[in-house]
């Protein structure tokens, strides 16, 4: 488990853009639990070893990951958005409540220079904005 997360006490507004890829198409890494990888090897009926070795990054230190494709920033990333949508990663469903977007209004407010779906619409419950990062931190907890 990870730590619990700190979340800013700020009005979290968010509602993803129709249309927007700009998530997807930043660069970075998109690490995957041991579930993600066998629920989206099984989605493109694939074992998990085949799905290892055509999508991630050889395993190291930092563990589990979708290698870089060259071409566009993501394996997945299609012209409508995410090919793998109803099954993505953990990582990329609880985007962008991570524990490191929502500890502070700094960093919340500064997705908002690449999301434009930051600040939309209604204000969300605080303990919704906490347990998707918690879930994030719990995934990925930090080393040591
Ligand atoms: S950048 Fe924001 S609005 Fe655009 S796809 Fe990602 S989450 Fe949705
Ligand atoms: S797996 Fe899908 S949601 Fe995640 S970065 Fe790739 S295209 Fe985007």
């Amino acid at each position: 488990m990870g730590d619990p997360v700190v979340v800013a006490p700020i009005n979290f507004r968010f509602e993803c853009q129709l249309g927007c890829v700009n998530c997807c198409a930043r660069p970075g890494d998109v690490f995957l639990t041991e579930e993600d990888r066998g629920r989206i090897a099984s989605h493109l009926d694939l074992t998990a070893a085949q799905f290892t070795e055509r999508y991630c990054a050889p395993e190291d230190a930092r563990g589990l990951r979708l290698s870089n494709p060259g071409k566009t920033t993501c394996h997945f990333l299609g012209p409508s958005g995410c090919r793998i949508h109803d099954v993505k990663p953990l990582q990329c469903r609880t985007f962008p409540f991570w524990p490191e977007t929502v500890s502070t209004r700094k960093a919340w407010k500064g997705l908002s220079g690449y999301c434009p779906g930051v600040g939309v619409g209604q204000i969300l419950p605080i303990e919704a904005v906490r347990a998707e990062a918690q879930r994030c931190a719990d995934a990925f907890p930090e080393p040591g």
